[in-house]
């Protein structure tokens, strides 16, 4: 049994004033939920208030990203350490947003503008094992285009971008992982993707982990969706046995809808509010 994992992913919203209104709310609106892990991913200017918010309740805080030294002349980057100095006990790693795999281009942008921070495969492997060695727990991203789903490429991209980033990790970097699967054309589109369909591309990345890691790790391993997860569609995800939580954007930059959504992965797992038994 898997302890499902809601995650919020803040993205390049919140200064430090609503970044604590927030988490303070989340602590507020979770409060007596069990089965279910929360974390929430504030900017980086954020992580140490909305950790003091969080530290003494099970609400865990992570990092969106990060370099892979631990210093030196990386003008603008942070490091797992730093992170870690900031309370964090996760990192979102390889991102669409800054991997430049982009499906929709926002209007006024070219594409050159959106592909700016250039992740790819081998720097997202390289993040994940320093992440994992510093005492971090990673999550990392994948996720096919529309261009590519309509191709009929969405297994053979995702299974090589899982390939990638696990490639010569180690028992423990592997244990330490989480893998989201986010098709580029649902995340903040409004386009959710087909339940069944999401459940059976984190099956198949399931079976991935299998065969470079073994079983037993493929079966321990949370492995969620992400792409306008929101509260009238999380029921339909959570109920599927290979989707084990949700990397939310949108949905978590409100209190009550992301609340929404830790409500319906703790029932999903047969948890739910010790205080009201919802
Ligand atoms: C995300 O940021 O990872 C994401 C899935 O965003 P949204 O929920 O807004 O689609």
């Amino acid at each position: 049994m898997r302890t499902p994992i809601m995650a919020g992913n803040w993205k390049m919203n919140n200064t430090n004033c609503a970044a604590v209104e927030l988490a303070k709310a989340v602590v507020e609106g979770s409060a007596g939920v069990k089965g279910c892990e929360i974390i929430l991913a504030p900017p980086t200017t954020a992580l140490s208030v909305v950790n003091e918010v969080t530290k003494d309740s099970p609400i865990a805080v992570s990092g969106q990203n990060m370099y892979w030294e631990e210093s030196g002349a990386f003008t603008g980057e942070v490091s797992a350490q730093m992170l870690l100095s900031c309370g964090c006990e996760y990192v979102i790693l390889g991102h669409s947003e800054r991997r430049g795999r982009f499906g929709v281009i926002e209007e006024g942008f070219t594409e050159e503008l959106q592909s700016v921070f250039g992740d790819n495969d081998a720097t997202v492997a390289k993040k994940l094992k320093a992440a994992a060695d510093a005492g971090l727990k990673p999550i990392v991203c994948c996720g096919e285009l529309l261009s590519e789903r309509e191709k009929g490429m969405t297994d053979a991209i995702v299974g090589d971008q899982v390939r990638a980033f696990l490639a010569g990790c180690t028992t423990e970097q592997l244990q330490a992982t989480t893998i989201a699967y986010e098709p580029v054309w649902a995340i903040g589109t409004g386009e959710v993707c087909d339940a069944d369909e999401a459940n059976r591309v984190c099956g198949l990345i399931r079976g991935v982990v299998a065969e470079v890691a073994g079983q037993e790790i493929a079966d321990a391993m949370r492995i969620l969706y992400g792409g306008s997860v929101k509260p009238d569609n999380v029921e339909g995800l959570m109920a599927l046995p290979d989707i084990d939580g949700g990397l939310v954007g949108g949905a978590s930059l409100k209190a009550d809808s992301f609340c929404a959504l830790i409500a319906a992965a703790a029932k999903s797992a047969g948890g739910g509010c010790c205080c009201c038994g919802g």
